[in-house]
């Protein structure tokens, strides 16, 4: 998602219909229809009805880069457009709090360490001035806080006898008994988390059972048609492509995802580099940045030097979304090589263009690759380099494996389908007075990892 398309007013507001902010526009629900069938649709709007006006609002920390933003750019839109008010905001943060939440992220996914004393003061101080600035200026319903750059605002902004509820949002690969043995952001993250009504998880294995909230189980979803994911023709791939300078007739294997370390794009390098010792084949990696991930333009900079020798290694920075959706098009396979991983929805984008994903085991990648069915599972380069290598040469296992990604992700991952858990999810924690503090929802089936 590129970060000219998006306005932010003052205040941080993205999206609000009430203050006629409405920037996206989404195609009509019979559009859906088409790609997912009518029933999804009848139930999305019986549900819908049923939610008798409730007001939503999101929170996050970034209106562009990154999974989060990509998903709100496509679901707040059309749940306005179905007739649920749901508001977008971003908090507003300086680059030491960035860099605070950056290194909170990788705490969270396992990095050896603990938090500071020094690290909490900037954090609560910029969540104070996010208060002070009145970042909630109605009562919405429902209150959605994604990730834990605004979660300590629950703690902040709740107040006893507020009718509002609030849910927060866990998109990270976490880990329950990693997080424990750091006590200081054990505390930092349990108190946080304190003060919400529900939690929403995406997997059942990130479930962190020691909190006593209820919990839910809610895989992220895709926009079937967003630039991103829309059908494109041969031709629009090809002028896409030839704009970068891409020689389309050359296999192209490719990672699309930030510039980060657990997304782990030297690795996707090595591997390149033993693929190419046997098969003929080019590698792009397209990456961008997020105002709330300091790191990535660094990593940037070095990966290209890193590479520059190599005119069969093509590095691309906030290429369009038609662009992007052009390169897992044209991929003949494409990599997920994260170490850790949330979700992936790179993953899930690249299995809706009907594409063989090959793919560490890992976080929210096992939710959707199973095994030698719709993607590959591998540990190690040499593992992954062989089975790249293998499916270059079978365009026919490439092709029957995709199918089978599509129709996974058609049934599991895309807007109209998922979007009702979230709705039940609001409305359930919005009616009912008394949810035991130990209860799980999942709107999902349990995978063992
Ligand atoms: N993305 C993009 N341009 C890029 C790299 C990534 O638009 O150059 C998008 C990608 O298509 C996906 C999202 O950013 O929709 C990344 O989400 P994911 O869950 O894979 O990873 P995250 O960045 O949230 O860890």
């Amino acid at each position: 998602m590129k970060g000219e398309k998006v306005v932010l007013l003052e205040d941080g507001t993205l999206y609000s219909k009430r203050k006629g902010i409405t920037p996206f526009r989404v195609p009509p629900l019979k559009e859906y229809a088409k790609i997912v069938g009518e029933e999804p649709i009848k139930e999305l709007e019986e549900v819908s009805e049923g939610l008798n006006g409730m007001r939503m609002l999101e929170l996050n920390s970034t209106p562009y880069g990154g999974g989060v933003a990509e998903m709100l750019h496509s679901s707040v839109p059309f749940l306005n457009s179905i007739g649920i008010e749901d508001e977008w905001k971003v908090i507003k943060g300086s680059k030491e709090f960035f860099e605070v939440t950056k290194t909170l992220h990788h705490l969270l996914q396992g990095k050896k360490g603990d938090l500071t004393t020094e690290a909490e003061k900037i954090y609560f101080s910029t969540i104070k001035e996010n208060v002070a600035s009145n970042i909630i200026d109605y009562e919405p319903d429902v209150v959605f806080v994604h990730d834990p750059q605004p979660l300590a605002l629950a703690r902040e902004l709740k107040r006893e006898g507020d009718k509002w509820k609030w849910i927060w949002r866990c998109h990270i690969d976490i880990d329950e008994r990693a997080l424990r043995r750091k006590t200081r952001l054990w505390n930092f993250i349990s108190y946080g988390t304190g003060a919400f009504d529900a939690v929403i998880f995406t997997a059942a294995h990130f479930v962190i059972s020691q909190w006593p909230l209820p919990k839910f189980i809610i895989p992220p979803l895709i926009d079937p048609l967003s630039e991103k994911n829309r059908e494109l023709s041969e031709e629009e791939i090809k002028l896409e492509l030839e704009g970068e300078d891409i020689n389309t007739e050359k296999p192209i294997i490719s990672q699309i995802s930030r510039f980060d370390h657990w997304k782990d794009p030297e690795g996707v390098v090595s591997i390149y580099k033993r693929v190419r010792e046997k098969e003929e084949c080019q590698l792009i990696l397209a990456g961008g940045f997020a105002p709330d991930d300091p790191e990535g333009e660094k990593a940037y900079k070095e990966l290209k030097a890193r590479t520059k020798d190599d005119r069969n290694i093509h590095i691309f920075c906030e290429c369009s979304d038609s662009c992007i959706n052009a390169i897992q098009r044209a991929s003949s396979v494409i990599i997920q090589n994260s170490r850790k991983e949330g979700f992936g929805l790179t993953v899930t984008e690249a299995m809706w263009k009907g594409k063989t994903v090959v793919a560490r085991p890992v976080g929210g990648i096992t939710l959707q690759i199973r095994d030698g069915n719709t993607g590959f599972l591998v540990n190690g380069e040499e593992e992954a380099a062989k089975r790249i290598q293998y499916l270059l040469r079978n365009p026919k296992r490439r092709d029957i494996v995709g199918k089978r990604a599509r129709e996974y992700v058609r049934e599991h991952f895309l807007l109209p389908v998922r979007i009702v858990d979230y709705l039940l999810c609001a409305d359930f924690i919005n009616k009912t007075k008394e949810i035991p503090e130990k209860s799980i929802v999942s709107f999902h089936p349990w995978f063992k990892k």
